[in-house]
């Protein structure tokens, strides 16, 4: 069977649901609570439609001008969830057009994606939860006054906290991380039910969790995992 074929992703898709309702018998939660995101980038527009065939809705790519090309190709009905480190300059494409934008992190995205947007745009508010130099994300000591500055912009609708924590060999390595994130997420909670009741209710989602580590986010909280490499096999990048 071919790498992209629909029976081999299909059983690839199996076997990652079946991890996640083991994840969630040992954490009290289910399968229900938890969305896959089936993390796209790099794969072909084949890998996507069998995918597709296979009965996943909810779709991620990291850069713009790849999933420009891919999207017209494919069914109307799929949730993009851009996860991907966003420039504002190119937040135009994506702000009517994703489901959800994971990868705010700083004002001028903010703003971009609040200009942008002719009606409010779902997104995650990124945690650098590890501290890495490279990477996007605020530091976790920021976070408030980003989730701040989010309640300024009518057009911007902030349903959580993501985070991409360092590629770890063993995946417990990030379990501190995740209950970190998880405390966050409480946290940001607490703050607006003080100062912005009206946005609580749209503040639902802990996004956390790769093919290496996404048991162990299930186990601390995650709502939604974005999971590649175990659904599409390795990528060529
Ligand atoms: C590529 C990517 C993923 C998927 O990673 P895998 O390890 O292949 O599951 C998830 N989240 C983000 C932000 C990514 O860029």
């Amino acid at each position: 069977m071919s790498k992209y074929s629909f029976d081999t992703l299909n059983q690839n898709l199996e076997r990652v649901r079946s991890r996640i309702e083991r994840a969630c018998e040992r954490s009290d939660r289910t399968p229900e609570q938890i969305r896959l995101v089936a993390v796209s980038k790099t794969h072909p527009l084949r890998a996507l439609e069998a995918m597709y065939e296979a009965g996943v809705r909810h779709f991620g790519e990291s850069y713009v001008q790849e999933w420009q090309q891919k999207r017209p190709e494919l069914p109307d009905d799929i949730n993009w969830h851009f996860v991907g480190h966003l420039q504002s300059n190119k937040s135009k494409y994506i702000a009517d057009e994703v489901r959800l934008v994971h990868s705010v992190d700083r004002k001028s995205v903010m703003k971009e994606l609040d200009k942008r947007s002719s009606q409010p745009v779902g997104v995650l508010l990124q945690v650098n939860v590890a501290k890495q130099d490279s990477k996007s994300g605020v530091f976790p000591e920021d976070l408030i006054d980003l989730l701040e500055l989010s309640t300024h912009y009518e057009n911007l609708r902030v349903e959580g906290l993501m985070t991409l924590p360092p590629y770890v060999d063993d995946p417990e390595t990030n379990r501190p991380r995740f209950q970190t994130m998880h405390r966050l997420y409480d946290e940001a909670v607490e703050w607006l039910e003080r100062h912005a009741p009206e946005k609580l209710e749209d503040f639902t989602e802990l996004s956390m969790g790769m093919t290496n580590d996404f048991e162990v986010a299930i186990e601390e909280g995650a709502t939604i995992v974005r999971i590649g490499t175990a659904l599409f096999g390795e990528r060529n990048d």
